[in-house]
């Protein structure tokens, strides 16, 4: 409890300054990426060296990026929205990516529309975030199957199963900090913005793992946090 509640701070404070930072880095960044593609335009040999620098660039900006999803909490707005929409747009905007590891999507909805309070944008962001976890970790040929049902009437589960490599006991409990990654060129901030993201929603995200079978994630969020009690303490 005293460690969870310190891990929260710790988030917050962390958010607070990764966004002010990431917005200040972000505009410095564009012009170098601008100057250095207009120096490799302009001088001959070197262009190994010119695109170790702009995958360097783009790294970093890909880092920044994930940062910025941290500043979002100053607009966000709550509304009942349907969350199996969500994640009908969520797939769509995967389904290239999938379909290039010959992923398929395995879906199953308890019904068509689940309205939950919530920041459709933000839990957007989580439910992309799970599941690029999950197609990076996959095998080719697999299935992810993703599984939304009512947990009782105040809650929503929204279930995301792969079929990957799993996550080791011991290191399931480091999943949400910050900058943990076993991934060579990954952030380690997606489920830390997740984890976050679904505790400002009043839920929770539980994981289950098989090493060598797979790991499910799910995400439990109240229906209205309004109206039911907050399940994270
Ligand atoms: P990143 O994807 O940049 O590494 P994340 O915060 O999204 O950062 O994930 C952190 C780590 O958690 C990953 O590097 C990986 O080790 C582990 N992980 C997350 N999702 C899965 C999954 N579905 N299967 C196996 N490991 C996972
Ligand atoms: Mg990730």
């Amino acid at each position: 409890m005293e460690d969870q509640l310190r891990k929260s701070d710790m988030l917050n404070v962390i958010g607070e300054l990764a966004a002010g930072i990431a917005h200040e880095i972000r505009n410095p960044m564009t012009s170098l990426k601008g100057f250095i593609q207009l120096l490799k335009g302009s001088i001959d040999g070197y262009s190994m060296y010119f695109n170790i620098i702009m995958a360097e660039l783009e790294r970093i900006e890909s880092i920044v990026n994930e940062f910025l999803v941290l500043s979002k909490p100053q607009v966000v707005h709550f509304k009942m929205f349907n969350v199996v929409q969500i994640m009908k747009e969520t797939i769509e905007l995967l389904h290239a990516q999938a379909m290039m590891d010959n992923i398929q999507f395995r879906t199953n909805y308890e019904e068509k529309d689940i309205p939950i309070y919530c920041e459709p944008n933000q839990i957007k962001q989580v439910f992309i975030n799970i599941i690029k976890n999950a197609i990076e970790v996959m095998p080719k040929g697999k299935f992810i199957t993703i599984t939304i049902a009512k947990d009782n009437s105040q809650f929503v589960k929204v279930s995301i199963k792969d079929e990957g490599t799993g996550i080791p006991k011991e290191k399931l409990k480091k999943l949400g900090q910050p900058f943990y990654t076993t991934k060579e060129r990954g952030t380690g901030l997606g489920l830390m913005i997740s984890y976050k993201i679904i505790k400002e929603h009043g839920g929770k995200i539980e994981v289950e793992s098989e090493l060598g079978k797979g790991t499910v994630f799910h995400v439990i969020l109240p229906i209205d946090k309004r109206k039911s009690n907050n399940i994270n303490q």
